[in-house]
């Protein structure tokens, strides 16, 4: 007879590994109780390796939330050397810059957010996905956690557990998490049902040198066809994320690498100078997925799993950790009341809880994507000038930065300040 574990986490991909450890942190004996079920684990790569094309930009809430679940030293670590000195991994933000096509990146109608307006030292942290994923994988097993290298095959709901199948044998836990990304097979087995939109649009992901150092500053051009970001990278090159009209992406993917740098001279209006392609070119399918409900009896979804945003606000990741560190503490808060942690109260806690959080952020996105990448009205035009606006006004700025710190709304614990 298979041991019932308290929590099984299905996909240890950025959010289900930052649950797991939280979970297993908060636990304590409690750490041989949940495991991690993912057939991909990455490794911390070597800190002389190239930085992978694939980085994300995490805010302050989110680096709190690493640390309350073991992993900021270990992904902060990759940045120091011996003396303490930064070298070529992670690398802060200090300012935002966001402007239209209809103006100059220079004018004044571009909203610049500079971290010293809030008196932070910076907006956030550009990080690879990898050592994002890998870092809190290692927390989850220095703290004592189980990782199965192997996938989910099926699942049966009973009443006192949930029985898996999986490609390395059986297991049964009280709770599945599916942390499995938009494509969830847990999402699948239970039937919980999704709301997805097409963008039509190809995310185009690369990383490319510029002639003008990035000065830590991210930068965003919305254009009528999509949107342009450079995120800026500790080695001195950018990450572009250049989220076009799947004909234009198709486009750009098949041109030769000499030409795509002039097309992104051109969409980028040479904001850092002329730029040269330094990595392979990466394509993602971008799409809108809502799940109308997040938990089922001894089920819950987080992350992708739950809810896939566009990727201009950077906020996929971020969201996803919020949710890990929302169920993980009311989780652990019923574990001390000895209630059943698959129990459809206690989850249910969770669903109203993020679902409407997630909401109020996905709104905001779609309209950015509506009104300033897309659209061409009047209230798009509102819009457009609405970023100067904003701009001249300090207070708006402020509230501006707050959101984008992800330190406002109902927050878990472990991503408040001195939590
Ligand atoms: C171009 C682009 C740029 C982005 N930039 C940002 C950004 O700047 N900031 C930000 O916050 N977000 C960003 N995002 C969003 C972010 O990448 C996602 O929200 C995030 O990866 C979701 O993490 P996750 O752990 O929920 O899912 P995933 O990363 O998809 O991980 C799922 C895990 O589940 C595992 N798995 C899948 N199926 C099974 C199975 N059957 N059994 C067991 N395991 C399984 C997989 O191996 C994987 O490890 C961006 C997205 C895109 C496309």
């Amino acid at each position: 007879m298979t041991d019932i574990l308290d929590v099984l986490v299905v996909g240890g991909g950025p959010v289900g590994a930052c649950a797991a450890a939280l979970l297993v942190r908060g636990c304590e004996g409690g750490a041989g109780r949940v495991a991690v079920l993912e057939p991909k684990r990455p490794r911390l790569p070597p800190s002389e390796s190239p930085i992978d094309p694939r980085v994300v930009a995490i805010s302050r809430a989110s680096e709190r939330i690493l640390d309350a679940a073991g992993a900021w030293s270990l992904v902060s670590g990759l940045s120091m050397d011996g003396c303490g000195v930064r070298a070529a991994r992670l690398c802060p933000y200090e300012r935002m810059r966001v402007w239209h096509e209809s103006v100059a990146p220079d004018s004044p109608g571009t909203l610049v957010f500079d971290a010293a307006d809030v008196g932070e030292p910076n907006l956030g942290y550009i990080v690879e996905s990898r050592v994002l994923q890998a870092a809190l994988l290692d927390a989850f097993s220095d703290a004592g956690g189980s990782i199965e290298a192997a996938h989910l095959q099926a699942l049966h709901v009973r009443a006192d557990c949930v029985n898996v199948e999986t490609s390395g044998g059986p297991l049964a836990a009280r709770l599945v998490i599916g942390a499995d990304g938009a494509q969830s097979a847990v999402r699948q087995a239970v039937g919980l049902s999704v709301e997805v939109s097409d963008y039509r649009q190809t995310a185009i992901v690369a990383t490319v040198a510029t002639e003008r150092p990035h000065a830590g500053t991210a930068w965003q051009r919305f254009m009528r066809n999509g949107t342009l970001a450079f995120l800026p990278l500790a080695d001195g090159t950018s990450s572009i994320v250049w989220s076009a009209d799947n004909e234009v992406a198709g486009e750009l993917l098949a041109a030769p690498a000499v030409d795509f740098a002039v097309e992104l001279d051109k969409a980028s209006a040479l904001a850092l100078g002329a730029t040269r392609l330094v990595s392979e070119r990466a394509s993602v399918p971008l799409r809108r997925l809502a799940a109308h409900h997040y938990v089922a009896q001894r089920i819950a979804l987080l992350g992708d799993a739950a809810h896939v945003v566009h990727p201009l606000a950077g906020q996929g990741v971020n969201l996803g950790m919020l949710d890990s560190a929302a169920l993980a503490q009311l989780l652990l808060a019923a574990r001390g009341e000895r209630e059943d942690p698959g129990a459809l109260r206690v989850l249910r806690r969770y669903e109203r809880w993020r679902k409407s959080e997630v909401a109020l952020m996905g709104a905001a996105i779609e309209a950015f994507d509506r009104f300033l990448a897309h659209g061409s009205g009047p209230l798009s035009r509102l819009a457009q000038q609405g970023l100067g606006w904003v701009n001249r006004s300090q207070q708006i700025k402020r509230l501006f930065i707050q959101r984008a710190l992800g330190v406002t709304g109902e927050l878990p614990l472990a991503a408040r300040r001195g939590s």
